[in-house]
């Protein structure tokens, strides 16, 4: 049988769940067993229109963006999303916290009229696509990334964690970051990390996304227990998901 074509296309992000990829050194090799990359500017010289799974990196940020986004998902039959920028919109989405012009003015300056230096709202891949899988984190998990390639090459469909990331750290045995007066988003965020960030001393930001339905009670709970609100839970949020809006910083 024929090795799925995989081709890995990147939008606006800092490019680091590729070299999450590229980090995997020979753990890559096994993954050639089972599928045969066609399209990678990062990595290979060969480009190919014809492929089987689109492994898509980066938030869409510019206009120009969303054609070839949709130019892709016609492509692919399987379009998988690498890492908080393309499932979530990630950091790119700080941008949206600011009125579009007056952050070109405050980028660029005098050169904001510029066409080259057209932009739009920060949005994941999902706001405009089908998405059929995510691997979700910044970085992305490259085990997670590893099961998604092989379930996808063996026709059989990966599971992502749909439990909280509080979950994992009960596993650890790591002691709540609540306890040291912290406000943490692991009792809204995705699991899947094995919570590496309460367990090295840093409450969770929320890199995973949150799971598909919050336990907002239970939330509320640990927020009442903790003399803690829902808004310092939101402002938490702000690094990878808000909308809110507020003044340039630089003004
Ligand atoms: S998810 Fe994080 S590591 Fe991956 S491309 Fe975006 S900013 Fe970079
Ligand atoms: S540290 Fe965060 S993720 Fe861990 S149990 Fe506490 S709230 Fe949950
Ligand atoms: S603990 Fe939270 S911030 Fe850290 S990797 Fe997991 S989801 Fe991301």
């Amino acid at each position: 049988m024929a090795k799925p074509r995989v081709a890995i296309f990147d939008f606006a992000c800092c490019e680091g769940c590729q070299l999450q990829i590229i980090n995997m050194e020979e753990a890559i090799l096994d993954l050639l067993n089972v599928v045969q990359p066609v399209e990678w500017r990062e990595a290979i010289s060969d480009h190919s229109d014809e492929y089987d799974i689109a492994l898509v990196e980066g938030s869409i940020t510019r206009p120009e963006d969303e054609e070839r986004l949709k130019d892709i998902r016609r492509r692919a039959k399987i379009l998988v999303a690498l890492g908080a920028c393309a499932t979530t919109g990630g950091v790119n989405k700080l941008k949206n916290h600011i009125n579009s012009d007056e952050l070109k003015r405050c980028v660029y300056g005098a050169a904001a009229a510029m066409p080259h230096l057209d932009t739009s709202p920060t949005r994941s891949l999902r706001e405009i696509v089908k998405v059929d899988v995510e691997v979700h984190g910044c970085p992305m998990s490259t085990r997670e990334f590893v099961n998604v390639v092989r379930c996808l090459a063996t026709g059989t469909t990966p599971v992502t964690p749909n439990y909280p990331v509080c979950v994992e750290c009960k596993m650890r045995e790591t002691i709540c970051r609540y306890e040291y007066n912290e406000v943490c988003l692991g009792i809204i965020t995705r699991a899947g990390c094995d919570a590496p960030c309460p367990a090295g001393g840093q409450w969770c930001f929320g890199c995973r996304g949150l799971v598909d339905d919050p336990n907002v009670n239970a939330a509320n709970d640990i927020m009442a227990k903790y003399g803690r609100t829902a808004d310092d839970l939101r402002r938490r949020m702000e690094l990878f998901n808000s909308t809110e809006a507020r003044p340039c910083p630089r003004q």
